[in-house]
């Protein structure tokens, strides 16, 4: 085959929709897909020929939108070295330089890094880490607290602290861990505090806190349970009734990392560091997979002084070189951009824009933080309808039950962010 027959060569559609998995979608009645030729900058483009602007960021991973030279330029770099190398009994520079940033960005404490495959797996790590925590301190402490409408991934104990509901633990009742959950923070993040909001929290702690191993959160933004955002002083007090009560704190920042709320990462809007830190999505700048457990010095001296003397997982794509190597060029380009401004600047056009969508009848409420927006509507939408209304008006926005939201790439344009908002604005007007 030449470039040219290559090139032209259409997506077969009918054989992926007979043979792929996709998503959350039935395997004999699947929701359309859109066959995607290439993508650039904050633009997608069909092999329609259409372009779409890209209000999802692939789902909080892209940062500075597609194909981008930088990272083009890191990932071919790093492929003439070397695309992976076995990382037990290895080691290579580009994990090295990663795990540095790492420690120096996120917040105090946090100084032991393990790499892995996707935040999920990130997760299970996490989770691990706590369990062989207590067990090398000699405490049967093995069930976690985890907050309702929360979301940590799809791999069995990363289920077993998301929500039951939304990731349908009744399908699989006898086989996931059971573990509690407290209720979701009730106090919005702008509205006023009350200390009563760490009422169901405390209690829960305070009957069962001899079997809690940790406590794990999303930190202040609820991502696909519900993008809700929550009162920093209840991330606060959250850190201090964990200390209370000797249960550790798990800060799953894997959609929230990387400045998306407005700050690098969302544990600094009540100023805590977490025991246990997972990072993944955006880590890549949406290139490939990747994903990073951190944790303290404490929490890994004591497991490595345990019985068992080791901690025990090792993918076999941890540490992976090439995913390292774009890693690090797309965080050099986040902290040597002037992050902060991007995001403020999407926050406002955010702002400003989504508002109008509050006196529509369909319409429940707006809410905006960082480059995150969110109409929410009084019913749930018809995913394939709507889909098909967004890409008619040239953009790529997927909404999921009653929420309408955009993540956009940071470097999206103001005339991208208004057609965006535009988009939503005229489809929630369709709906009553
Ligand atoms: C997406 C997500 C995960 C799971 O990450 P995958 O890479 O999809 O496995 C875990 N936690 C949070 C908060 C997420 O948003």
């Amino acid at each position: 085959m030449n470039n040219k027959s290559i090139l032209s060569t259409k997506i077969d559609l009918s054989y992926d929709k007979q043979h792929i998995w996709h998503p959350y979608t039935s395997m004999t009645a699947p929701i359309p897909c859109y066959p995607v030729e290439s993508a650039n900058g904050c633009l997608i483009s069909l092999q329609s020929g259409e372009t779409l602007i890209d209000g999802m960021s692939s789902w909080w991973a892209c940062l500075f939108g597609y194909n981008v030279k930088e990272l083009n330029e890191a990932a071919t770099d790093q492929l003439s070295k070397m695309s992976h190398i076995m990382f037990g009994g290895l080691t290579h520079q580009p994990a090295v330089d990663l795990a540095k940033t790492l420690v120096e960005i996120t917040p105090k404490g946090l100084d032991k890094v393990f790499f892995s495959d996707s935040g999920s797996v990130a997760v299970e790590v996490a989770m691990k880490m706590a369990l062989q925590y207590w067990q090398s301190l000699g405490k049967n402490k093995t069930k976690f607290i985890a907050l309702k409408k929360g979301y940590h991934g799809d791999t069995f104990a990363a289920m077993s602290v998301t929500d039951p509901e939304g990731s349908m633990h009744a399908l699989y009742q006898d086989f996931v861990a059971k573990n509690f959950f407290t209720k979701q923070p009730n106090i919005t993040f702008d509205q006023p505090w009350h200390e009563n909001a760490m009422d169901d929290l405390t209690q829960l702690l305070k009957e069962h806190h001899t079997q809690i191993a940790a406590l794990i959160l999303e930190p202040i933004v609820q991502g696909a349970g519900g993008m809700y955002f929550y009162h920093p002083n209840y991330l606060k007090a959250a850190r201090a009734l964990c200390d209370e009560y000797g249960v550790l704190l798990i800060a799953d920042e894997i959609a929230t990392g990387f400045g998306r709320t407005g700050k690098l990462f969302a544990c600094e809007h009540a100023n805590i560091s977490p025991d246990i830190l997972c990072l993944g999505k955006a880590i890549t700048g949406g290139y490939m997979s990747f994903a990073a457990t951190l944790t303290t010095t404490h929490v890994a001296t004591t497991i490595s002084d345990g019985k068992a003397g080791v901690f025990m997982h090792g993918p076999t794509f941890m540490g992976n070189a090439l995913a390292c190597a774009v890693a690090n060029a797309n965080l050099k380009m986040l902290l040597t951009i002037n992050w902060q401004q991007f995001v403020s600047t999407l926050s406002d056009q955010l702002q400003n824009q989504l508002s109008r969508c509050r006196a529509l009848p369909s319409v429940n409420s707006v809410r905006v933080l960082g480059a995150i927006g969110v109409v929410e509507l009084n019913q749930a939408v018809n995913m394939v309808e709507i889909q098909k209304q967004f890409v008619d008006l040239g953009v790529w926005i997927r909404p999921f039950g009653k929420l309408i939201y955009l993540m956009p790439p940071y470097i999206a344009s103001e005339q991208q962010i208004n057609k965006l908002c535009d988009a939503i604005y005229q489809v929630c007007k369709t709906i009553d």
